[in-house]
């Protein structure tokens, strides 16, 4: 069966969703086809709260088709391959779509193979992760259950999508470990495939002095590789010297480090840790799908679909644009990026439906915000140049209240409400 619309978008998700609904507003004659397999929207950003036990996960899930803007055509199927050259995408049912314009934006895929065991162990063993519905309620009782020892963060050396969220869930841990008095017997270690904490000194600054305060031990530029649960180890590859390896793993002197002596031209070393409880977050790159396909960056390891960073437009496909976490533009990659992104598709496309240059451009602004402790947050807004993009008129890379109240308030109904809407 063969079907045809003017604009086809992939993915109903934040992005998608976000392009179809500002698109209708502004021309309602136009012909939207929507292709998104699943009939739940998850509100992902509320994950790190719900592991942190103050967010009902059952709030962050609805359904799709309440989300589907009128006027558009949600087809329940999945892509499997794109065929940009005759303006045509199939389907995992076996349907060939066309399009005269195609929106592309299925998100990012998650690789827990990538890290070996990772899988078999995630919600047992007290090993969890904030990336799935199914396991951030278990990130929860898994803190909360915790009676001292060894706690494991891990964060990725691939990009992911909100670089924030795997040490978001340490402060609040720490928080709590804090206020429940048993701080003392925590050591508690980040392992990240970062070479900091924050990729703009500004924000960094704050973090680095939470790290101090809960005395997190951070080993950067190291790769996790296994988490093996019935042993209770990670494994990381690093080219940190022997010092510094021995010095990061001492839990006599647990302070933060930044590991200076890291030499890439070193040889790798494997380290393996014990762990009483560990968060673990999955290396990511774009679905394999898209990796395959004409769209795909040959120059990205990641397969991200190749845009240019301003305009959001194909390199190489000019009725073809993308958006959200999928593509190679090298912002942060969150919702946040999203609400800037989405004017700019949706601008670029009518004027290339008019026959007109696509004269919008997106600056790479991102946003993530970052709790510090229970009832403060940290506000990071920033560009393409990591430079602080602040919307306040206050210092945001102070630790506040009322943006605590922002993002577990106001972002979540401004989601569900407006941004999926098309009016925000
Ligand atoms: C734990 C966590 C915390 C986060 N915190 C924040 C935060 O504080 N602030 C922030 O701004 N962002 C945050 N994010 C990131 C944010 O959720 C994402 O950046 C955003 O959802 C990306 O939108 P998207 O539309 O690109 O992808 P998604 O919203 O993931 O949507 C992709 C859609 O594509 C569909 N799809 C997949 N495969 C196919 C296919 N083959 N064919 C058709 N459709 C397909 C999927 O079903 C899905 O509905 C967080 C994410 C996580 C996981």
């Amino acid at each position: 069966m063969k079907e045809h619309f003017q604009i086809l978008i992939i993915g109903g998700g934040n992005a998608g969703l976000s392009v179809a609904a500002q698109l209708l507003r502004k021309k309602s004659s136009l012909s939207i086809g929507i292709i998104e397999p699943s009939e739940r929207h998850y509100y992902q950003p509320a994950w790190t709260l719900v592991g942190a036990g103050i967010y009902d996960i059952h709030k962050t899930v609805r359904q799709e088709k309440n989300y589907i803007p009128k006027n558009s055509t949600w087809i329940i199927d999945a892509v499997t391959e794109f065929i940009p050259s005759e303006n045509k995408v199939l389907c995992k049912s076996g349907k060939e779509i066309s399009y005269e314009y195609l929106v592309v934006s299925p998100g990012i895929q998650l690789d827990w193979d990538k890290i070996k065991g990772l899988k078999e162990t995630l919600g047992k063993n007290n090993v969890s992760s904030n990336y799935l519905y199914e396991f951030a309620p278990k990130t929860w009782e898994f803190i909360q259950n915790f009676k001292g020892g060894t706690a494991i963060f891990t964060n990725p050396s691939t990009p992911i999508k909100c670089g924030g969220a795997p040490h978001k869930i340490m402060y609040l841990a720490c928080d709590y470990w804090k206020t429940k008095g048993i701080l003392d017997k925590c050591d508690v270690h980040y392992v990240s495939g970062g070479a900091g904490i924050f990729g703009v000194p500004e924000y960094a600054e704050t973090l680095v002095e939470v790290l101090k305060k809960f005395k997190i031990i951070t080993h950067f530029n190291s790769n996790v590789t296994a988490i093996n649960g019935d042993t209770k180890t990670v494994e990381y590859e690093t080219k940190a010297t022997d010092e510094t390896i021995k010095q990061s793993l001492s839990t006599l002197d647990a302070s933060c480090y930044s590991i200076a002596t890291h030499d890439a031209s070193a040889e790798t070393k494997r380290v393996s840790m014990q762990f009483d409880l560990c968060h673990a977050v999955p290396p990511q790159s774009a679905p394999d799908f898209i990796k395959k396909s004409p769209l795909a960056d040959t120059n990205s390891p990641y397969g991200y679909v190749e845009i240019n960073k301003y305009t959001l437009q194909h390199s190489r496909f000019p009725n073809v644009f993308a958006l959200g976490d999928c593509t190679n533009a090298p912002c942060s990659k969150t919702g946040a990026a999203i609400r800037k992104q989405a004017p700019v598709v949706v601008a670029n496309l009518l004027s290339v439906l008019e026959h007109q240059k696509p004269a919008a451009t997106y600056d790479g602004y991102s946003a993530c915000p970052i709790p510090t402790q229970y009832g403060k947050l940290m506000l990071a807004e920033f560009d393409y140049d990591n430079k602080p993009k602040m919307t306040f008129p206050f210092d945001q890379a102070k630790p506040r209240w009322t943006m605590w109240k922002l993002k577990t308030k106001i972002l979540p109904w401004l989601y569900w409400n407006k941004i999926l809407k098309g009016t925000a």
